[in-house]
């Protein structure tokens, strides 16, 4: 079983993460976008030759836990997504992944988009 998935399996919703000490800038991150209401950074274990998060400076847990109010946030994640993807110039395109839960393979309970290009992606994902 790979180690994401591993982790996947015993990780629980609440409390701090550590895209939470990444937000506070308590710990350090390869930054590539922020403003007031997100942040994008490259992964520490990149599954591709581009791989990064985008993640919203509110402590959303997972997709179950949003509201209706949080649509505008969602839209804005996928456009700094899409900016990052273009300054990073994966102009054949890229792939955006949201895990949720612990069948979707979630680590980290604090929301955020995976975006990976660089390399043709696989149909179905495992
Ligand atoms: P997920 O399994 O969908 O919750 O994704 C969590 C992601 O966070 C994984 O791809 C990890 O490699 C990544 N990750 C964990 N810690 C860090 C960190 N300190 N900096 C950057 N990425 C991280």
């Amino acid at each position: 079983m790979a180690d994401e998935i591993s982790k996947a399996q015993v990780a629980q919703p609440g409390g701090d993460t550590i895209f939470g000490k990444i937000i506070r800038k308590e710990i350090p991150a390869k930054i590539i976008y922020e403003d007031d209401q997100c942040i994008a950074f490259h992964d520490i274990a990149p599954q591709a030759p581009v791989h990064f998060l985008v993640v919203p400076k509110k402590p959303i847990a997972q997709l179950a836990s949003t509201e209706d109010s949080d649509k505008h946030l969602f839209g804005h994640l996928m456009l700094v997504g899409k900016k990052c993807a273009d300054d990073l110039n994966l102009k054949d395109g890229y792939r955006i992944v949201l895990n949720e839960g612990r069948h979707g393979g979630q680590s980290v309970y604090h929301i955020h988009l995976h975006v990976l290009g660089g390399r043709q992606m696989e149909w179905p994902p495992g």
